[in-house]
């Protein structure tokens, strides 16, 4: 029996919609009983998108982040329900029985990652099945994952070894979207938006931009160097909310420059303008 799980890679996804589109067109006026009654036009993002945008000018990210239900494997949802209306099927996938949780609409909230939608014609929480009634009938992957241009959706049988999704996760790289739910999530997420330091570089003596400056990030553990790019410009990305680094910045011929920077925020130090060494 295989358990299933996905991979969600944030650096590959392009805020496309065809994920969400593709959640719409097959459960928009279709039951799929046991497992979902159809899923109201509106109001509904059983795969929703959540646009991130860090920085701010002239240093701005912007990131998309596909969450659909997290499949946990201690779900606040299954222990909220009553008569067993939430439960998790043998290969791993949550789904709330659409004609157990009628009138149960304290699961909405038991949902840390709210993905749970109250339906109100029908009296029903729903949210997504993993496709489950595709799979059931041979589908390799729900239709999200299908239809992702970007490949930025990757499902599998967490039990293969040899599966895509099961080398993701064994690659290290992946993490729940909220650990701190500590909720065992089947679905966790590849490059999740963290904090950056930037930077620009300037000769001071040409005003020409400082190519390969060399900028060096200590703080947190960790040692990391990059060179200021053709236009001077250096970037550290992927780094812990609220810690203390330091930023160093040299170029031969020039006096080097250092910095103590938190990272409550994202930052932009802004123009660094080196001072040749022979200058006062
Ligand atoms: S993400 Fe929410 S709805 Fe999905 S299994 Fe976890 S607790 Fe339940
Ligand atoms: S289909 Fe893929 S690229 Fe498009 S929004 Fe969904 S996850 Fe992102």
């Amino acid at each position: 029996m295989a358990k299933y799980g996905m991979v969600i890679d944030v650096s590959k996804c392009t805020g496309c919609y065809s994920c969400f589109i593709a959640c719409k067109d097959e459960h928009c006026g279709n039951d799929f009983p046991p497992y979902a009654a159809s899923q109201p036009n509106m109001g509904h993002f059983w795969m929703r998108i959540i646009e991130s945008e860090r920085g701010k000018y002239p240093k701005v990210k912007a990131d998309f982040i596909a969450v659909p239900c997290m499949h946990c494997e201690k779900a606040p949802c299954v222990e909220a329900a009553e008569d067993n209306a939430v439960y998790r099927r043998p290969d791993g996938i949550v789904i709330i029985d659409p004609k157990k949780a009628k009138g149960q609409k304290d699961i909405v909230k038991s949902c840390p990652y709210r993905v749970i939608y109250w339906n109100e014609e029908k009296g029903i929480p729903q949210k997504c099945t993993l496709c489950a009634h595709l799979l059931d009938d041979g589908w390799k992957e729900p239709r999200c994952v299908e239809v992702c241009p970007a490949g930025a959706l990757t499902f599998g049988d967490l039990d293969d070894p040899k599966s895509e999704v099961s080398k993701l996760v064994a690659s290290g790289k992946t993490e729940a979207l909220h650990p701190e739910y500590g909720i065992k999530e089947k679905v966790v997420y590849i490059a999740l938006p963290k904090k950056f330091i930037a930077g620009t570089v300037v000769f001071g003596d040409t005003d020409e931009c400082g190519k390969d400056a060399v900028v060096t990030l200590s703080g947190d553990g960790q040692k990391k160097t990059t060179k200021a790019d053709i236009f001077g410009d250096f970037e550290f990305d992927g780094l812990a909310e609220d810690k203390e680094y330091s930023v160093e910045v040299e170029h031969p011929g020039y006096k080097p420059q250092k910095f103590s920077v938190q990272t409550k925020i994202d930052v932009y130090l802004g123009e660094i303008i080196l001072s040749p060494k022979s200058s006062k």
